[in-house]
């Protein structure tokens, strides 16, 4: 049936991608788009009306959300990005102390492994400590990581670098110094992170 007159609302699809849905809560498709009511006079767009804001449409739940929806992670980027801090943690704890001793060696590339890399050996280890230039490796990911993750996960990644530090005996000034770093980007307090380098020393045999 042709409509003589009314109104059509015609959404513009812009960008498409992946995006953490906050109704569906998960990795869904979206679509950003503009919508705009048109005038119709026998099934002919005859006049734009008016222009809704840009809206992320998740593609399951088909509900709208602003652009800022887009700045959260998906769970994919997360896991991600737990697995990058994670391995420039445990490089960074070697760097600064026990570099050369295959106890703190083997258990960075177990807490590596524990994150997801399987395939993590020594000598990608060899390969990461050569490369590493400074605890600037870890800064980046740790800034983006910080804002997602509850204080019990970021409690558990400084715990995971306490462990390789702790591996080849108590903890070295430079060792502590690279944890309490760690621990305040990841915005634990001073008093947090002591609690957390406490008890993974705790946890160490004597
Ligand atoms: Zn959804």
């Amino acid at each position: 049936m042709v409509v003589i007159v009314g109104v059509r609302n015609v959404r513009t699809v812009l960008d498409d991608g992946e995006f953490h849905c906050p109704e569906c809560g998960g990795d869904r498709r979206y679509q950003y788009g503009l919508g705009r009511r048109y005038l119709i006079v026998l099934g002919l767009h005859v006049m734009p009306l008016s222009r809704a804001a840009g809206s992320v449409e998740c593609a399951v739940c088909r509900l709208g959300f602003d652009r800022g929806v887009l700045d959260v992670p998906t769970g994919r980027r997360l896991t991600v990005l737990l697995r990058d801090v994670t391995r420039a943690l445990a490089v960074g704890a070697l760097v600064a102390g026990g570099e050369s001793s295959p106890a703190a060696r083997a258990a960075a590339v177990c807490a590596v492994r524990d994150a997801g890399v399987a395939a993590y050996t020594d000598e990608l280890l060899a390969a990461d400590l050569y490369a590493h230039v400074g605890d600037d490796d870890a800064a980046e990911a740790l800034d983006a990581l910080a804002d997602h993750l509850v204080p019990e996960g970021r409690a558990r990644l400084v715990s995971v670098a306490a462990m390789v530090a702790l591996a080849d005996g108590p903890y070295r000034t430079l060792e502590l110094d690279m944890l309490l770093s760690a621990g305040a980007r990841l915005g634990l307090t001073r008093a947090e992170t002591d609690r957390v380098l406490d008890e993974a020393a705790g946890h160490m045999p004597l």
